[in-house]
């Protein structure tokens, strides 16, 4: 005898015996979680998106919060912290020398100046 469980998918109340814990109607549902759970966490790493720079940004925002292009404060826009050297460009991430603040236009406009992708 098997012991059965619902099925892990939100909106499904299967009872299924499968390892993985799926029924047999979501088995492509639970392969696209799967990749999405493969691809979301080497890309992250790769842009150099670590806890330090999140908390690097807030600092760094806080000290700098207006847009270098413009001059818009962060209340009026959403501000962008921007890299002068780009990280896939081996840019420091977390070398304040490196970094601008942009608002969303600005940004824009500085990556295809640039040829960066946003
Ligand atoms: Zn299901
Ligand atoms: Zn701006
Ligand atoms: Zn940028």
């Amino acid at each position: 005898m098997s012991l059965k469980k619902p099925c892990k998918h939100p909106l499904c109340s299967e009872l299924t015996s499968a390892r993985h814990g799926y029924c047999r109607d979501h088995l492509d549902y639970m392969k696209e979680k799967q990749k999405e759970m493969d691809s979301s966490r080497p890309s992250s790493r790769e842009r150099g998106y670590t806890t330090d720079w999140d908390k690097l940004r807030d600092e760094w925002l806080r000290a700098q919060p207006i847009c270098q292009g413009c001059g818009r404060v962060n209340r009026q826009a959403k501000l962008l912290v921007h890299h002068i050297k780009p990280i896939s460009d081996r840019g420091e991430a977390l070398d304040r020398e490196n970094l601008r603040t942009y608002c969303g236009p600005c940004h824009d406009r500085e990556h295809r100046r640039l040829n960066l992708k946003p």
